[in-house]
């Protein structure tokens, strides 16, 4: 019974409800969902336990089966135990979950954010392990007193299932529960949470490779033959620690490139002019000052209130350019795409994502217009970094 736990804390915008994806209720306000590929291995763990069930409970016939299912239904039951406890972890320092989500290899839980302290991750982290193996005790406490048969047997399984998920996601390596604590621990000591990512996604690497050995270890070591089933669960488990340790190398990757995103190199120079200035005296004053932005100023305040896109000006014929006053072309600035121009990093990407727009306004500490922020200069900068 291999079932992992991970829990995403990426903070990534992903759909609220992938396809095939049914959601069976809440638990203290978190969605919970089961994806249908549960519904495949359900039935594998039925059939594969049918043979065990024979002979603890002779006699059953077909509905063998229906405790197969009643069994996998309780194994995944607390598989969400272990889940809701990182929900309810991440709540209790105030992250907003979205979701725990049953899938085939176990449960994800979707966190909003990232942990902002070594402390917090590891409580996140360390409270599933700690509650399957708290299920795995329970469960085996109640196995000591039942009498011999059907629920014996399943309270005995529970038990030896709940601590293997308990003992393998405490395995330091990323996706897995373990290598957040291992990335808390490392983040903690020296102070660096982006090396402390390398070091537990590295760990996810390396666990993935001894996956994949894993069926030669049992002929090696315990001296059965491995059967095509262990040859698959091993690839599938290696596949899935290895893309997934991948891809928490690639946002240090982001990350990293992050910082040299400054809002106030990537800005284009900007002339402010009326909003009843005519276009076409507006893009004289650009030229003149080799400015690559217009910001239109509100008749008011003085304020910005839009910004003329080049598309805009291109789009109108020389003739009538005369004739038509920027503010009738100024695409109308939204609350969010006035920006100070010292931003800079991941607060730069992040007010950029609240606000999504083609063009931004950078305006100094006192209110002045320093430039125009391009949303693709800023996408260039970042692929050249
Ligand atoms: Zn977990």
């Amino acid at each position: 019974m291999d079932v992992v736990s991970t829990s995403r804390r990426d903070g990534d915008h992903r759909p609220e409800r992938p396809p095939g994806t049914l959601r069976i209720g809440q638990i203290a306000g978190v969605d919970v969902l089961v994806r249908a590929s549960w519904f495949i291995v359900a039935a594998l763990i039925a059939i594969m336990l049918a043979p065990r069930i024979n002979l603890v409970a002779p006699g059953l016939g077909g509905l063998v089966y229906v405790a197969g299912v009643a069994f996998a239904i309780l194994l995944y039951l607390s598989v969400l135990l272990h889940e809701i406890s990182h929900a309810l972890m991440a709540k209790s320092f105030g992250f907003e979950v979205r979701s725990v989500t049953l899938h085939f290899l176990g449960g994800v839980t979707e966190i909003e954010g990232e942990s902002d302290t070594a402390w917090r991750e590891f409580w996140i982290s360390v409270v599933g392990p700690i509650t399957s193996l708290a299920v795995a005790a329970a469960a085996w406490g109640v196995a000591l007193v039942t009498p011999p048969g059907l629920l014996l047997f399943a309270f005995e399984a529970l038990a030896y299932a709940n601590l293997v998920v308990g003992v393998l996601n405490l395995l330091p390596g990323l996706p897995l529960d373990g290598g957040h604590v291992l990335r808390a621990l490392v983040w903690g000591v020296t102070g660096n949470a982006l090396r402390a990512t390398v070091v537990a996604a590295w760990g996810g690497r390396v666990l993935a490779v001894l996956a994949l050995s894993y069926p030669y270890l049992i002929s090696a070591v315990w001296g059965q033959r491995a059967t095509l089933y262990d040859y698959a669960i091993a690839l599938i488990i290696a596949f899935f620690l290895w893309t997934a340790a991948s891809a928490s190398l690639a946002t240090v990757k982001v990350r990293r490139k992050l910082p040299s995103l400054q809002a106030r190199g990537l800005a284009r120079r900007a002339v402010s002019v009326p909003e009843d200035l005519p276009l076409a005296e507006a893009v004289r004053r650009a030229r003149e000052e080799h400015a690559g932005g217009i910001v239109v100023l509100d008749r008011r305040d003085g304020s910005p209130s839009g910004v003329v896109e080049e598309a805009a000006v291109a789009a109108t014929p020389q003739e009538r350019q005369p004739w038509v006053s920027v503010g009738s072309l100024a695409r109308h600035l939204d609350e969010g795409n006035t920006l100070q121009v010292g931003l800079a990093g991941e607060d730069l990407v992040r007010a950029m994502q609240d606000s999504p727009a083609p063009a931004y306004v950078l305006i100094e500490p006192d209110g002045s217009v320093y430039g125009v922020l391009d949303a693709t200069d800023v996408d260039r900068a970042f692929a050249e970094a």
